[in-house]
């Protein structure tokens, strides 16, 4: 039978209708709670792509309504000082969401740091409580990014039940808590990283492909079993050949594409939906802390 044309995954679109339902939302309780909610960013040094990626998140927080606590360190901050600056954070009634934005300097601890962050503002849903929650399938603060990619899996009616899903990366920023999430929702799922013997095997297997890798052309055609949903989280800076820089992903899409049924591009995939997650994240929080109704009408389950 011919293969449907493909059909790209919009995050773009998806993640502009959830903003303006948070707008909506926000302003309705504002009169309620009598603030809006407040997510504060904590950035370290003058990385470009970190720089745009919170100016990106501070935009959007303007657009729906979130007030910005942003919070810029020279790169030689100690840890100590931003320990300090996480627990004043905490303590802030303003403040439902503390995110820190990730890489850190090679002297900073990052995981420490995660650590002193009060799991209820964990806006990215990294402290080992939300991770466990996740585990435990009780109800918490998400990883943004997989939490984004499970959200427009379902906003195409792509339910992952019954499907073989082959995640590649395993780190705990989306390579495992995607596969977790992949898993609760019924995948068979198999995660390959840098030591898996014969990724290419691995791959063909899959009618869910995640890469999250962070190498372009990694995912190439003949690694994809016709007809396979594919998203690509990875986010990567190259040079085409005139010298200007642009983003692509993890798979060489150009070619991907006309075999896959379902494919996120890059960028307008992924990334849209992570920054729309951290909006819902923060107002999510807002509503736990001052206890108002999130009320909320989209099929995810927290
Ligand atoms: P990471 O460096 O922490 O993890 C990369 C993973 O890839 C590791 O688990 C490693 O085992 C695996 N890996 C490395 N080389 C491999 C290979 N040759 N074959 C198979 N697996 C291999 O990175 P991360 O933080 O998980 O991010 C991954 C990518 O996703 C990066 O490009 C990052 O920029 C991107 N990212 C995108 C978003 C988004 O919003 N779209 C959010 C977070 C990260």
């Amino acid at each position: 039978m011919p293969l449907q044309p493909p059909v790209l995954l919009d995050g773009k679109q998806l993640a502009q209708q959830m903003q303006d339902a948070l707008a909506q939302k926000i302003q309705h309780l504002l009169p309620q709670v009598g603030r809006p909610p407040g997510l504060a960013v904590l950035m370290v040094g003058d990385n470009p792509a970190s720089a745009a990626y919170v100016r990106n998140k501070e935009r959007a927080c303007e657009r729906v309504g979130i007030a910005s606590f942003g919070h810029h360190f020279p790169a030689d901050v100690s840890q100590a000082e931003l320990t300090q600056v996480i627990h004043q954070l905490n303590a802030d009634e303003r403040v439902d969401g503390i995110l820190v934005q990730l890489p850190l300097p090679n002297h900073l601890d990052a995981e420490a740091l995660l650590y002193e962050i009060l799991p209820e503002k964990d806006a990215d849903g990294l402290h080992p409580m939300n991770l466990g929650r996740l585990v435990r399938k009780e109800p918490g603060l998400k990883s943004c990014t997989p939490a984004g990619v499970m959200r427009l899996l379902e906003q195409y009616q792509l339910s992952p039940q019954g499907k073989h899903a082959v995640v590649i990366g395993r780190s705990i920023l989306v390579g495992k808590p995607i596969a977790l999430m992949l898993l609760d929702a019924n995948a068979t799922v198999t995660m390959a990283h840098s030591k898996t013997p014969d990724l290419k095997a691995t791959v063909l297997a899959a009618d869910i492909v995640v890469a999250a890798v962070g190498q372009p052309n990694l995912i190439t055609a003949d690694m994809v079993k016709p007809g396979a949903i594919v998203i690509d989280v990875g986010i990567n800076r190259v040079q085409d050949e005139s010298g200007k820089a642009r983003l692509v992903g993890d798979v060489d899409f150009a070619n991907v594409q006309p075999r896959s049924s379902y494919i996120t591009p890059v960028p307008g995939g992924v990334g849209a939906m992570t920054v729309a997650m951290l909006l819902e994240n923060t107002t999510w929080s807002y509503c736990q802390r001052c206890k108002a109704s999130y009320n909320d009408e989209t099929p995810t389950q927290r």
